[in-house]
């Protein structure tokens, strides 16, 4: 039987409720964080390629600014909707809350299916999103990014017609830039890195260690190679790892690093199918009944629901995607003991490097792979040691702590501007 669905907008109210409730925070506090600040609704003009003018819808929403300008993506998407762009921006105001970096929530997006464009047409899109998103952004005040369907040239464009109109070179008002033009070093790696660090930090709080552990990884894209990777540099087997086309096992660790170069040969389209250096190759779901001590959903949402959950022997998950497990599926994981490290604290190691890159910027200053690397880790180190010491004190899950610590961060930062009592 399917399982129930929530508009994202709804499931999003809940959170804010639940934690609230969980804080004991006023009525006036859920009030204000319950819908976004503004929400701006443009039409966008674009002249396509055989002459005809195409007027787009597109949104930015500011969830909330207390802590500090709104970051958050911007998509290009055909499902993109006002009620999504509202639920997406509020979560990133949980995002930065959680990763302790100096920013609200924002997102953005166009309705569009970006695969019926050209290159040409894509770019005019984007410029002329910017154009008239121009009064509701900026370096101070709500800072875009990349998203689904958005890539570091997309920003470039979006960057240099922002540029034009202030008549100066604004690269900090938006983040995920090609390096050649202010982005960050080790931006690309930090969210499969920071997944993996958070790992680290699970086996220590379990009392278990990394070195020698076994892990499942399901996904092989951006989150799940890193993840993968960075997880063997810290010491654990990495005995399964899955994508769309199979699972992969080795009893003694698969080399990530050679399966990198493996799906990176154009006649492997990016899959890890057929790879050499595995024991065996099953069918994909089999990643859920690893005998590890780990598993990292790190490829789609709803991933882990009733059925698959049961199936689970690792008792620990490290979420590396958006939303992997179910809210049912989320109840048995409590049930069962297993200490879960949610999405919104793990996946965060993106817009924490986002927060880098926008620092660099400003000051005009860049620094190395190794700092920023070093600086994520301090960061995203932190962030789990407060949400763990929440999670004991109010005995909760590190879901519900997480949701908590963000609403307490934004909420103070409401009472002493004197928005709130
Ligand atoms: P991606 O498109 O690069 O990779 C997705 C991977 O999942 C691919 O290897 C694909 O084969 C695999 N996959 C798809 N369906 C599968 C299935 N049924 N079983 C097993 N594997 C399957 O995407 P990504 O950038 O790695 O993002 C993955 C998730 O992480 C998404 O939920 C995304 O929203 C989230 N996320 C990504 C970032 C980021 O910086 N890229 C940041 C935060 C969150």
């Amino acid at each position: 039987m399917a399982e129930k669905t929530l508009n994202t907008f709804e499931i999003v109210q809940q959170q804010i409720k639940e934690a609230c409730d969980a804080l004991g925070e006023t009525q006036e506090v859920y009030e204000i964080l319950k819908q976004p600040q503004s929400c701006l609704e443009v039409s966008i003009p674009v002249r396509m390629d055989n002459g005809e003018l195409k007027i787009f819808e597109g949104y930015r929403s500011l969830h909330n600014d207390a802590v500090g300008p709104g970051k958050g993506g911007v998509r290009f998407h055909q499902n993109v909707s006002r009620d999504e762009v509202k639920a997406l921006s509020a979560w990133m105001t949980f995002k930065c809350g959680i990763a302790g970096i100096p920013y609200g929530g924002g997102k953005g997006g166009i309705v569009v299916d970006p695969r019926d464009l050209s290159q040409g047409e894509v770019e005019r899109m984007s410029r002329a999103y910017i154009k008239a998103i121009a009064p509701v952004i900026g370096e101070k005040v709500d800072i875009p990014a990349p998203d689904v369907n958005t890539t570091p040239q997309i920003m470039a464009w979006m960057v240099d017609e922002y540029s034009m109109l202030q008549g100066k070179n604004t690269p900090a008002v938006i983040t995920g830039k090609p390096l050649e033009f202010g982005g960050s070093l080790a931006r690309f790696e930090a969210t499969g890195y920071g997944v993996a660090l958070m790992m680290r930090e699970a086996f220590k709080a379990k009392g278990k260690e990394m070195k020698g552990s076994k892990v499942a990884v399901q996904g092989f894209g951006n989150v799940g190679r890193f993840a993968a990777l960075y997880a063997e540099q810290l010491g654990a087997k990495v005995v399964a790892i899955s994508d769309v086309s199979c699972c992969l096992y080795n009893e003694k660790g698969l080399d990530v690093k050679a399966l990198f170069d493996y799906v990176t040969i154009p006649e492997n389209k990016n899959m890890i199918k057929g790879f050499k250096g595995a024991d065996a190759e099953y069918d994909r779901n089999k990643v859920f009944e690893m005998d590890v001590d780990l598993f990292s959903p790190c490829a789609l949402e709803n991933a882990i629901t009733t059925e698959t959950v049961n199936k689970i022997k690792a008792d620990i998950i490290v979420e590396g995607a958006n939303g992997p497990t179910t809210p049912e599926a989320d109840k048995v994981i409590n049930e069962k003991g297993i200490f879960l490290v949610p999405d919104i604290l793990s996946n965060g190691g993106g817009v924490m490097v986002s927060y880098f890159e926008w620092v660099q910027n400003l000051q005009n200053y860049y620094w190395s792979f190794e700092e920023v690397q070093e600086k994520q880790e301090v960061k995203m180190v932190k962030a789990f040691d407060d949400i763990y010491a929440l999670k004991e004190k109010h005995n909760v899950t590190m879901r519900v702590a997480a949701f908590m610590m963000a609403i307490k961060r934004v909420a103070d930062a409401m009472r002493v501007r004197g928005w709130v009592k």
